[in-house]
């Protein structure tokens, strides 16, 4: 396989922000399958793309935080969900696993704040709109998705 990159002239690139979601969906996937280098990838390319919107891009830094906790990289899983957090704030998962990184990076004022954050944010009305908080609606099938290994 020849690997062409230069296509200076021609910007053939005209991505919009919704051909980013069949990656986003392709990270989730891997995600609950268990294949963190694969998150990793895709998030990577995901990320990487001029088109990502904000939300995307938060949504792939929560995936990549979220297998680079499974793979123990707990540096990684700081700077990742940090930058996410720095585009969303109101995703407790976000904050939750920010919150275990912290603590496994010995950031521990840091980690109790972002885990009373998670927990504020857990009896926040869900983002859904069905009128429950989010703990007892979506958090729960996130978590068991995320959470269906073992
Ligand atoms: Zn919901």
């Amino acid at each position: 396989m020849s690997k062409k990159t230069k296509h200076s002239a021609a910007p053939r690139h005209t991505t919009q922000p919704r051909d980013i979601d069949p990656w986003l969906a392709q990270a989730t996937r891997r995600l609950a399958g268990t294949d963190y280098p694969g998150v990793n990838s895709t998030t990577q390319r995901i990320l990487r793309h001029a088109a990502a919107s904000p939300d995307q891009r938060a949504t792939g830094l929560g995936h990549r935080g979220a297998a680079q906790l499974m793979l123990q990289q707990f540096d990684a899983v700081y700077a990742a969900l940090s930058q996410a957090l720095a585009l969303t704030l109101g995703d407790a998962y976000l904050w939750y696993n920010r919150g275990l990184a912290s603590r496994f990076t010995i950031r521990f004022g840091q980690a109790v704040r972002d885990f009373e954050r998670a927990a504020a944010l857990e009896s926040d009305p869900c983002w859904c709109g069905s009128g429950r908080k989010y703990k007892q609606c979506h958090l729960t099938a996130e978590a068991s998705m995320r959470r269906d290994r073992s």
